[in-house]
């Protein structure tokens, strides 16, 4: 089977929102230092992210998101100079620095270079490891730590710019991903299949999901087990009868029992099982291709080892 490329850029290092909070740049030093003392990150194919252009982040976003955020960005950098505070506020836990509009694009252009390179054939999958995360990114604004959503704009990327028919979205953050739902729903050539934990963050994803959202709420403290068989009678019949050309996966792992952002109970074996699941669909209709994008995990530890977890099934290790 092909390779599996790593995709990611020091820029996605400086994006920080401040002291204490848990969407940090240490998450990425976390997967690195994981990757590298098992070796997992030696079998990967390493490549840099490049910027996304303005015009594929419009693919999933007004003009209006991206100029307010691009002005913003400017005008924090002007305070600064003049002596303003470092952050610009977007909600009560979302704040940009001089640095995010870089890292937005090199986030965002990790996904669209990962889709290229599969879809041309020099990888068989891959896995972003970036931040700012997107899932929350909604078509007109940022929330939730996402600014722009890297998996909705690199689906619409395949479909418009690749003319693929049907693309598939696993999004198995313990939050649901309502701003790719905001951004595809009743978008028929996507299925998005995603489980998550309610009555909780951002509260949606319950009332009246178009056709092509598969939503699986499920109550605090459900245990791995019980997710997986969820998904193997939900999620998976519906992947195999929609017959993906390509699975893009909001890979969050805050899902997992040590994660406090969450009340989740999987661990790193769950989000193993899966990928493998979602691999095999892959396999089967997809000839293998994966773009999977880092989302949320906050518990530095469990973050590391989920993710060499996940990438053990991408690259058959
Ligand atoms: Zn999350």
């Amino acid at each position: 089977m092909g390779k599996t490329g790593y995709f990611t850029h020091r820029d996605c290092w400086k994006h920080e929102m401040g002291a204490g909070h848990p969407e940090c740049p240490q998450r990425l030093d976390a997967i690195e230092d994981r990757l590298l003392i098992t070796g997992v990150g030696d079998a990967l194919d390493r490549r840099e992210a490049p910027q996304a252009g303005l015009a594929d982040i419009e693919l999933a976003h007004t003009r209006m998101h991206v100029a307010a955020l691009r002005g913003l960005s400017q005008q924090l950098v002007e305070d600064i100079q003049a002596g303003g505070p470092p952050y610009a506020q977007i909600d009560p836990d979302t704040a940009i620095n001089p640095y995010t509009w870089d890292a937005a694009l090199r986030a965002a252009g990790a996904a669209l270079a990962a889709t290229d390179a599969i879809l041309s054939g020099e990888l068989e999958n891959a896995f972003c490891a970036v931040r700012p995360p997107g899932h929350h990114a909604c078509h007109d604004h940022a929330m939730g730590f996402c600014f722009f959503n890297n998996v909705a704009i690199a689906a619409k990327y395949a479909l418009e710019r690749h003319g693929l028919q049907r693309v598939a979205i696993v999004d198995f953050d313990v939050h649901h991903g309502n701003g790719t739902e905001d951004i595809l729903s009743g978008d028929e050539r996507v299925l998005m299949v995603g489980i998550f934990q309610h009555p909780f963050y951002p509260y949606s994803g319950t009332e009246h999901p178009a056709r092509n959202m598969l939503n699986l709420p499920v109550p605090a403290y459900t245990r791995g087990m019980d997710v997986r068989e969820m998904i193997e009678a939900a999620w998976i019949p519906r992947l195999e009868a929609f017959r993906p050309e390509m699975v893009f996966i909001s890979a969050g792992f805050d899902a997992h029992r040590e994660d406090d952002l969450g009340q989740l109970g999987l661990t790193e074996q769950d989000f193993a099982w899966i990928t493998w699941r979602v691999r095999e669909v892959a396999r089967r209709h997809a000839q293998g291709r994966i773009v999977s994008c880092l989302e949320g995990g906050y518990n530095l530890g469990a973050l590391g080892r989920s993710v060499e977890a996940h990438i053990r099934v991408l690259a058959d290790l």
